[in-house]
């Protein structure tokens, strides 16, 4: 192990490299080793790495060691494309942020009412996490202040300008003081990010992560012949020759996901469907669901799945082949990743024939449409998930944590503590994935048995 690849290395404070340590993070990421360096000192950064190579550490770490938290402020602001995606960095930052301590991260994101963030943001925040839209309309409101930000990042800047956020960027980017830190972070390097970069960044460092080769070799790669009529049948066959314990299921289109889905249910395979037209808190509940366990089959579209840190999985497949050969790339990269072995299988129909010579060629592969296996209906049954997630209605503001439900859950003495499965606490909300055969029971239980104090409701979704 080289020294250079250690967060030891790196000039930050001694109390951040113990908490970077103590959230299991000692070596960096290659995108984290070769932008740390430079943005911890101040610099301007644009930077294209794949999703899941480490990029909310990457701009969190200089937010974060630049920082006062005696200074009541919002001092930084970190703009994402998505709900979901200003949640999982929120959370990150939050970790990173135990070390000053005192720190307040607030999320203020559309599909949520105003009012509530208005007094939030009343009470103070040193940072800020947000979608552009709702953050233009706090800066119209003049209910968010951005002239003494020290820290701006784009994350995901390819995806915000893909949703069209540009003039809500350009607005946002006027109200912040020149004097900042800007660093841009996306995933692809299209025309526009390099414009607006060249508008906006100055003494910038310029950093590319190719996608490491080995990072698709380490996938099994699989294509079979299925028309699209026969859709349903293909993933059907898929699943039951493989039974993974979880599996993404990629569709181009939002109907694809849904029909799919439904049909699958009709042969007996439960699936949660993620795309955009899902109200943003069944999107919430579906990758709770997704990554306890509950749910084991995720139907999903490019632009619902990208940027989501969801762990790897067994399985992708690609129900309708990707029309271009990096979306292909992006999909494996699902499977197979932190060093292990993974499989894609793609269906293929007639029609399709271009689009796999240019996966193919793009991407130095030599795969072949095979027959279809036989779909092995009496395995169906080991595709169904033993769990079920009950949500809470508490979460972190009211200072949950996930003891305090063990604690209630267990209490009867009927539910014992290994038999609860993950639980995740957010903001007001929190969800605990058990048994479906205690799922009733838990239901009951926590009902009964108030939560610091106030009576809880609870439901299994
Ligand atoms: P990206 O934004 O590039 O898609 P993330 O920042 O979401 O990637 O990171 C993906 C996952 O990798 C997260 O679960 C994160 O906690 C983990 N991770 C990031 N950096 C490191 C590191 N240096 N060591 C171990 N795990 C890391
Ligand atoms: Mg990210």
């Amino acid at each position: 192990m080289s020294t250079s690849l250690l967060f030891e290395s790196l000039s930050i404070s001694a109390g951040q490299k113990e908490n970077l340590k103590a959230n299991g993070y000692l070596e960096m990421t290659p995108i984290q080793q070769q932008t740390l360096p430079s943005t911890l000192a101040g610099k301007d950064i644009l930077a294209q790495a794949a999703t899941g190579s480490g990029k909310t550490l990457a701009f969190g770490l200089p937010l974060v060691e630049r920082l006062n938290p005696t200074a009541y402020f919002v001092q930084a602001l970190v703009l994402c494309p998505t709900r979901e995606l200003a949640g999982q960095v929120a959370e990150e930052l939050r970790k990173l942020a135990r070390h000053p301590g005192n720190i307040k991260v607030l999320t203020i994101c559309g599909g949520q009412p105003i009012g509530p963030q208005i007094g939030s943001l009343e009470h103070g925040a040193h940072v800020i996490v947000g979608t552009p839209g709702r953050i233009v309309d706090h800066l119209r409101k003049r209910t968010l202040d951005l002239s003494r930000i020290s820290t701006l990042v784009l994350d995901e800047a390819d995806r915000m300008l893909d949703m069209g956020f540009q003039d809500d960027l350009q607005t946002i980017l006027n109200q912040t003081p020149t004097s900042r830190q800007t660093m841009l972070f996306s995933a692809t390097y299209p025309e526009n990010i390099a414009q607006m970069s060249e508008e906006h960044l100055k003494n910038l460092v310029e950093v590319r992560i190719e996608q490491p080769p080995e990072k698709i070799s380490n996938i099994t790669h699989r294509v079979y012949k299925c028309e699209r009529s026969e859709q349903a049948l293909g993933v059907l066959s898929i699943l039951t020759q493989q039974l993974p314990e979880s599996a993404i299921i990629f569709c181009n289109t939002k109907e694809g996901c849904n029909q799919l889905s439904q049909a699958l249910r009709e042969d007996g395979i439960k699936s949660g469907t993620l795309h955009g037209d899902l109200e943003q808190r069944d999107r919430d509940q579906m990758l709770v669901r997704f990554s306890n366990g509950s749910i084991r089959f995720l139907i999903a579209t490019d632009v619902a799945a990208r940027g989501l840190d969801i762990d790897t999985v067994d399985l992708v497949i690609n129900a309708d082949l990707p029309s271009d050969a990096a979306t292909y790339v992006h999909r494996c990269g699902r499977t197979g990743r932190a060093g292990r072995s993974g499989l894609a299988v793609s269906l293929a129909g007639s029609r399709d024939g271009r689009r796999l010579e240019n996966i193919n060629r793009e991407n130095n592969l030599a795969l072949e449409p095979k027959p279809l296996p036989k779909a092995a209906i009496n395995q169906v049954i080991k595709l169904q998930s033993d769990l079920r997630t009950i949500a809470i209605s508490m979460g972190r503001k009211n200072k949950i944590r996930p003891g305090d439900i063990v604690g209630a859950l267990t209490a009867t003495k009927e539910i014992a503590g290994n038999q609860i499965g993950s639980i995740q606490v957010q903001d007001f909300t929190s969800y605990v994935a058990l048994p479906r055969t205690l799922a009733d029971r838990a239901v009951e239980i926590l009902r009964q048995r108030p939560l610091k104090g106030k009576p809880a409701r609870a439901r299994k979704i």
